[in-house]
């Protein structure tokens, strides 16, 4: 197999896995909605250190200003307060489109990314989610796998929500001829990471610092596979550049049940932090973990920090914004 991958060196003949410099296309304008938030801000980051210009849409519903305020006076950045709901025209060749609240706004806000991507010509990039999967009935889950969702379930609203932006988005590719890429992000931690939205992986961390009990939903037998924000972003980037639709499962294949990643949080953290069993929520999937064989195949890409190594790094990260010594949006 001789991919565009390979020929740009993306492949496993690159030991490296970065992107080679001088062979990719130089100085793109960028767009990144939802780039104030969580995952939007490190991908930033990653696209200002290549040299592109980047333009962040951000209307601060669960983003911050400190997670990109380190690029303000970059004449290569730029931040514009903006709900996707609302058009928005903007010359740009590619659009990474994060912006999601887990409401049906997402579908609005995609539509609308959608039709400036038409109208400009762009590339657009889809964050959908290893939800689409339900709870799912295939395990591991391959793309492949059309999924176990229930559609009036008190989830529904999310995972249905990026269903219907997958559609819409092949709709467009099919129909109007746009660039399109989906990625299936699986459950991603790391820096900058909202600390009171009630995510596994934030809750444990913040209540182990906090030196309050660790809450288990349910028996904590249900797993999930827990991937490092940087491999993310590095996948992100791939699939973006690269020639194939997706969608591809951007994931970290390692599972953990909840108890064994509150094992794992103590370890990290505190030894002595005590765990505390809590009724679950309704339609929790039980099993959760990617099968990246299509993302190793056709992106060159696969994970490369461990739970154990990459927790630490965003413990320092929680710690410093849970006990204020003022450095927010670190690394
Ligand atoms: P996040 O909440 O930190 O980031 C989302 C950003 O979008 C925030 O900055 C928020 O202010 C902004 N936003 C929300 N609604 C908006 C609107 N209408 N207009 C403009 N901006 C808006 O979340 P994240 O974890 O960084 O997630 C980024 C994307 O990845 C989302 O699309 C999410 O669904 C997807 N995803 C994330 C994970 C994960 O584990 N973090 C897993 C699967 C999918
Ligand atoms: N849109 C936008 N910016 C643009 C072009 C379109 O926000 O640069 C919005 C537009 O307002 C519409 C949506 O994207 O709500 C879909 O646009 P499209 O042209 O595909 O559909 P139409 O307007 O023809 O229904
Ligand atoms: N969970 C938990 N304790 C918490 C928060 C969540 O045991 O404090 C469980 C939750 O029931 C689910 C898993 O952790 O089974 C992952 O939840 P999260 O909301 O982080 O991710 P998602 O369910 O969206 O994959």
């Amino acid at each position: 197999k001789f991919s565009y991958q390979h020929r740009l060196g993306f492949g496993s003949g690159n030991p490296t896995g970065k992107i080679p410099l001088g062979l990719k296309r130089k100085g793109l304008r960028i767009v990144v909605t939802g780039g104030a938030g969580f995952v939007g801000s490190h991908l930033v980051d990653r696209l200002i250190a290549r040299g592109d210009s980047v333009i962040v849409v951000d209307n601060f519903f669960t983003g911050r200003k400190e997670n990109v305020m380190h690029h303000f006076g970059n004449p290569n950045f730029e931040l514009i307060r903006h709900d996707v709901v609302e058009p928005l025209l903007l010359e740009v060749d590619q659009i990474y489109h994060l912006a999601c609240p887990a409401s049906p706004t997402n579908v609005v806000g995609t539509l609308n990314m959608l039709g400036l991507a038409k109208r400009v010509g762009s590339r657009f990039l889809l964050t959908s989610t290893s939800e689409v999967y339900g709870d799912p009935l295939q395990h591991p889950q391959k793309e492949t796998y059309w999924g176990n969702v229930n559609p009036i379930g008190v989830r529904s609203c999310y995972d249905e929500g990026k269903r219907t932006a997958e559609t819409l988005t092949m709709d467009y590719h099919r129909g109007a001829g746009v660039e399109v890429r989906i990625a299936r992000i699986f459950n991603t931690y790391g820096p900058r990471m909202c600390i009171d939205d009630g995510r596994v992986v934030s809750n444990f961390v913040a209540q182990a610092l906090r030196k309050e009990p660790l809450t288990v939903y349910g028996d904590g037998k249900q797993t999930r596979s827990f991937q490092y924000v940087s491999d993310l972003v590095e996948g992100l980037m791939r699939l973006m550049e690269g020639e194939h639709v997706g969608p591809f499962n951007l994931g970290n294949p390692g599972e953990f049940t909840m108890l064994e990643l509150a094992e794992v949080v103590q370890e990290t953290i505190d030894p002595n932090a005590k765990i505390e069993f809590r009724p679950n929520t309704e339609d929790d999937p039980h099993k959760r973990k990617p099968d990246i064989g299509r993302a190793k195949e056709l992106l060159g890409w696969e994970p490369k920090v461990s739970l154990r190594k990459g927790l630490p790094l965003m413990v320092s990260d929680f710690r410093q914004r849970i006990f204020g010594d003022h450095k927010e949006g670190g690394t």
